[in-house]
C-alpha cells in the first residue's frame, strides 16, 4: 500500500456540510410524501425523539388525552402523558384486532373533557392496524388534537394527516420506507402550534422542543439551521425517499399489502397450528404480520430453531409477555418480497417440524 492510501476518503466520511437549502428540500420531499400542507419538522434522531417532543410540547395538567392503546407503543404514550401532568384515559384494545370510531366516540362521550388522543397507525409490534381516517372524522366532532404514530404504517399504507384531519403525524424510515433508524420527522398543524406556544410546560431550549424548531428554522424561513445537520441521516432518508418516489409509493404499499397477505394465507396453508394472530384480514397491518403459535409452542423457541435453518429471515417473537406465543414476520422494506415471504414460511416449517407444500 501506497503512502497516500491514510489520504482516502470514505462515502461515508468526508462529506461537505450540507446546506440550510438542501435540508429544506428534503423536509420537503417529506411532506410530498405524506401530501400535507402543514410544517414538516425533521427530527435527527430515531422516532421516540418527535414521538416524545410531541407529546412533552402539547400536553400537561390541563389536557385530558383519550390514549388508544393497541400495543407496546401506545402504553409508552400513556406514561409520558401522565409524566407532563395530563388526565390520561386508556383505551385498551385486544392486540388481536383494531379500535373502531364506535370505541373512540363512545369514549368522548364517557368524558366530553377529551382533548387530545393519541393513536398508534400501524404497530409493528402487534400486527395491528387502526381505520385512522374514520377515527379522524370522529376526533374533528370532538375538537380534540389528533397525535399519531405512522412509523410503521408509512409506505406500507396510506399515510394521509391533511385529508384524516391529523395534527401531528410522526414518521420513521426505518420499517416499510426502508431507510435510515437515525432520522424521523413529524407534520405540524397549525392547531398543534397554538396548543405547544400556549403551553407553559412545553421543552423549550431542549432537544425535545418542537417549538426551538418553529422559532429558530421555520419562521426564519429556512434559511439558517440552528445546529449541525447530521448529514449521514439526511442523505440517507434523501435517497430512501427519492427510491420511493421512484418506484412510486403506490407500488411500495402494493409490495407490503402483498406480503402482508401472502403471510396470512400461507401460514394457514401450512398447517402445524400457527394462526395469524390479527383475526380479520382488514385489521392486519402491510408492514409486518404476527402469528400466534399453537398451544404448548413457545414462540422464542420455536423463532431460534427457524432463526438457525436460516438466519436470514426477517423473524423476531414478539416482546415481553408475548414472546411466548407471538412471532413476528417483519417484512418490510427490502424485505417485503414474495422470496422473503416464502423462505420465512420455510423456516418456521422446518422449525414446526411439518413439510411445506411447495
Ligand atoms: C418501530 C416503531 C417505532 C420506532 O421505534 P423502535 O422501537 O425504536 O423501532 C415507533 N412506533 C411504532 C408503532 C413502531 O412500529
Amino acid at each position: 500500500m501506497s503512502e497516500e492510501s491514510t489520504a482516502v476518503t470514505h462515502p461515508f466520511l468526508d462529506l461537505p456540510p450540507l446546506s440550510a437549502a438542501h435540508f429544506a428540500s428534503i423536509e420537503d420531499r417529506v411532506a410530498r410524501l405524506l401530501d400535507t400542507r402543514q410544517d414538516v419538522v425533521i427530527t435527527q434522531g430515531e422516532a421516540l425523539l418527535p414521538l416524545e417532543g410531541a407529546i412533552r410540547s402539547t400536553a400537561g395538567p390541563g389536557t385530558t388525552a383519550l390514549n388508544v392503546v393497541t400495543g407496546p407503543y401506545g402504553q409508552t404514550f400513556g406514561d409520558w402523558l401522565r409524566d407532563c401532568g395530563a388526565t390520561v384515559i386508556d383505551l385498551a384494545v385486544p392486540f388481536h384486532a383494531a379500535v373502531t370510531a364506535e370505541q373512540i366516540r363512545a369514549a368522548f362521550a364517557a368524558h366530553p373533557s377529551i382533548d387530545f388522543v393519541s393513536l398508534v397507525h400501524a404497530e409493528a409490534a402487534t400486527g395491528n392496524t387502526n381505520p385512522v381516517a374514520e377515527i379522524g372524522e370522529a376526533v374533528r366532532e370532538q375538537g380534540a388534537l389528533f397525535y399519531l404514530d405512522a412509523v410503521a404504517s408509512i409506505g406500507a399504507e396510506p399515510v394521509l394527516p391533511d385529508a384524516w384531519g391529523v395534527d401531528l403525524c410522526v414518521i420513521g424510515a426505518q420499517k416499510a420506507m426502508g431507510g435510515p433508524a437515525g432520522v424521523s420527522a413529524v407534520s405540524v398543524s397549525e392547531r398543534a402550534w397554538a396548543r405547544m406556544a400556549a403551553n407553559p410546560g412545553a421543552p423549550r431550549r431542549s432537544y425535545l422542543s418542537l417549538l426551538d424548531w418553529k422559532e429558530r428554522w421555520i419562521d426564519g424561513g429556512r434559511k439558517a439551521l440552528p445546529h449541525a445537520p447530521a448529514q449521514l441521516e439526511m442523505l440517507a432518508l434523501e435517497a430512501c425517499v427519492e427510491r420511493i418516489e421512484t418506484a412510486g409509493l403506490p407500488a411500495v404499499m402494493a409490495r407490503h399489502a402483498s406480503a402482508a397477505a401472502a403471510t396470512r394465507a400461507g401460514v394457514l396453508a401450512l398447517g402445524g397450528g400457527l394462526e395469524p394472530y390479527v383475526h380479520e384480514a382488514r385489521d392486519a397491518a402491510p408492514v409486518a404480520t404476527t402469528l400466534r403459535t399453537p398451544a404448548g409452542v413457545d414462540a422464542s423457541e420455536l423463532v431460534a430453531r427457524a432463526l438457525a435453518n436460516d438466519p436470514s429471515v426477517p423473524l423476531a417473537a414478539g416482546g415481553g409477555a408475548l414472546s411466548k406465543e407471538m412471532i413476528r414476520v417483519n417484512h418490510y422494506g427490502a424485505d417485503a418480497t414474495p422470496e422473503v415471504v416464502r423462505a420465512s414460511l420455510t423456516a418456521l416449517a422446518g422449525a414446526l417440524g411439518v413439510v411445506g407444500d411447495r
